[in-house]
């Protein structure tokens, strides 16, 4: 334990650390990565900028030696980075890393699943926005279908995973998709969690009319299943809990909008070129990759992420107004992960 723990401007721990290891996707989400703004001329990082693992581990110590006990890795889309395996292994191999998971949207895990979970992982959110083919092809942006990301998700289930399925609901595309998944997901004993449409990036076609509430979600949910509130389990947990009263299946809410949870994040961000960010909807990051190639030693690094994090007086979707969500530049979701 730190003698001092590190604490922000509002008091809140550091207690996660969500690391994009690439900014490339071979999807193009509606809401994430339109493939209008992200098209075959993007500009993505080249691997020259990119951390190394090396780089990745050093900066996870330092994060874990202030207090990071919880660790994510995501993108883009995490399983196209090369070799990731070797990094879980590296992150699992930590003293002081207690949970690490990965978020997913599951269509290269029928080949990964098995060297992921040989190196140590044990958890994966997979993204996944309707049964519906065509719909969720639509979606996806690819045409891609969902019968492949399904099998996926019962193979990691029968490896020994712990599955939660992700999914982003907005008013006129797939609330028509709600009850079935919540069926489908009941059935399979795994957690679903619906999670508010956010304003992340600056063109994802967001506004307030296009957002489906937890309370409008849960009385549509009401009308089919009986549903009884859990408590948090623990100080930062972001998912609100249910579980069913015939199963012991559970789903979750994700409610960045309608009921924000700034007074209890406790989640730094590190983009896969090594910037650090306090709040998914910051505009600019601490750049620590320059700090490493330029030499610093871990104690400079230590003071570095010290600072940025006692500054942080992130509260973003505590303040959110149609005008934020139009008018501030921010980071885009497939470039922090989410
Ligand atoms: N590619 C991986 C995936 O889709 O799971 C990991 C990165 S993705 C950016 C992480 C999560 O962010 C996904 O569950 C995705 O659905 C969610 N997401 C992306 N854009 C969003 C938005 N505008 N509002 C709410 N969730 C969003
Ligand atoms: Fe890719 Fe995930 Fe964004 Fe979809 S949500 S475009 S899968 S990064
Ligand atoms: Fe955390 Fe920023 Fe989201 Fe608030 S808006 S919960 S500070 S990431």
């Amino acid at each position: 334990m730190n003698a001092h723990p590190l604490q922000d401007q509002l008091r809140r721990p550091i207690h996660d650390l969500r690391i994009s290891v690439t900014d490339r996707c071979n999807f193009r989400c509606t809401y994430c990565m339109p493939k209008e703004l992200f098209g075959d001329d993007y500009a993505f990082l080249p691997a020259s900028e990119q951390l190394t693992f090396d780089e990745i581990l050093r900066l996870t110590r330092l994060f874990v030696s202030l207090g990071v006990s919880k660790i994510r890795l995501t993108g883009g889309e995490p399983l196209l980075r090369s070799n990731l395996p070797e990094l879980v292994a590296g992150i699992r191999a930590i003293d002081g890393v207690e949970d690490m998971g990965l978020t997913t949207n599951g269509a290269m895990l029928g080949r990964q699943a098995a060297p992921l979970y040989a190196a140590g992982l044990r958890r994966l959110n997979v993204s996944l926005d309707a049964l519906e083919p065509e719909l969720f092809g639509r979606m996806n942006g690819r045409g891609y279908k969902p019968g492949t990301i399904l099998r996926h998700i019962d193979h990691a289930v029968e490896a020994g995973y712990e599955v939660k399925v992700n999914m982003v609901v907005q008013r006129g595309v797939n609330e028509s998709e709600i009850v079935p998944m919540a069926a489908y997901f009941k059935e399979k004993n795994i957690t679903l969690r619906f999670i508010e449409f956010m304003d992340a990036g600056n063109d994802n076609g967001w506004s307030y009319d296009r957002v489906v509430t937890k309370q409008e979600i849960l009385e549509r949910l009401q009308r089919s299943f009986a549903l009884e509130a859990l408590e948090h389990s623990y100080f930062g947990e972001v998912a609100q809990r249910y579980r069913y009263r015939d199963s012991h299946a559970q789903i979750g809410f994700i409610t960045s909008v309608s009921e924000s949870f700034c007074s209890s994040c406790t989640r730094a961000r590190l983009s896969s070129d090594g910037k650090l960010y306090t709040c998914l909807f910051a505009a600019e990051g601490y750049d620590l990759r320059a700090m490493i190639r330029s030499g610093a030693d871990d104690g400079e690094l230590l003071t570095a992420i010290r600072n940025v994090w006692e500054q942080r007086a992130d509260r973003y979707s505590d303040e959110r107004t149609e005008q934020t969500a139009g008018n501030r530049e921010k980071i885009g979701m497939s470039y922090i992960g989410g």
